[in-house]
């Protein structure tokens, strides 16, 4: 894997709400109409506009993506997937890597140049957190060497340990 774009990579702690970035991830379910963990915060956030562009969207297939506006968050799109609930089949990795893929395949294609993730599938939907870890930032090196637009990828985390585990699993990749 190349690492060439492992600076275009910013690790943080924090409410992804509140960042100003041309594009959040929200850690959606398949009704995509709002529920707790960080979807419950960007709804409470965006406003009620948000719900009711999303019920227009028909759901989402779990692995896959969609793009709404961002309403009154700083953000101005809220790019929704849908993570795996993991259960240790090994279509977990396969899934939530695709999640990684197609959030950033739409900001590539939409001129999205700043995008903030969650840590997609774990809370709960319970994936191992350095698992899943190891694929968020893997799928995301890989697609950046392919999505020229997208100059900065952030990683807010919202508890201790997430951060933690993202920032050993970054140095130890920039050693
Ligand atoms: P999932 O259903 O995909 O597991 P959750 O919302 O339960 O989604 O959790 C995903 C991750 O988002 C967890 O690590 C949780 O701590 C984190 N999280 C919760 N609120 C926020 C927030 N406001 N900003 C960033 N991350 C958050």
């Amino acid at each position: 894997m190349s690492k060439s774009n492992l600076n275009k990579i910013v690790i943080q702690k924090g409410d992804i709400t509140q960042l100003s970035v041309d594009a959040i991830v929200n850690a959606a379910n398949n009704s995509l109409l709002g529920g707790g963990g960080v979807d419950g915060a960007i709804h409470m956030a965006a406003g009620p506009e948000l719900v009711e562009e999303c019920k227009a969207l028909n759901g989402c297939k779990t692995g896959e993506a969609k793009m709404t506006g961002g309403y009154r968050l700083k953000a101005r799109h809220v790019i929704h997937t849908v993570g795996p609930i993991y259960s240790g089949s090994p279509d977990d990795p396969k899934t939530l890597a695709r999640c990684y893929q197609n959030c950033l395949q739409i900001a590539q294609t939409n001129d999205i140049k700043t995008i903030a993730f969650p840590a997609i599938s774990c809370g709960v939907y319970g994936y191992p957190l350095s698992d899943a870890c190891k694929i968020a930032v893997e799928t995301t090196l890989e697609m950046l060497s392919q999505c020229p637009i997208i100059e900065q990828v952030i990683f807010m985390l919202f508890s201790d340990d997430t951060y933690s585990i993202y920032i050993n699993y970054i140095n130890t990749m920039k050693q």
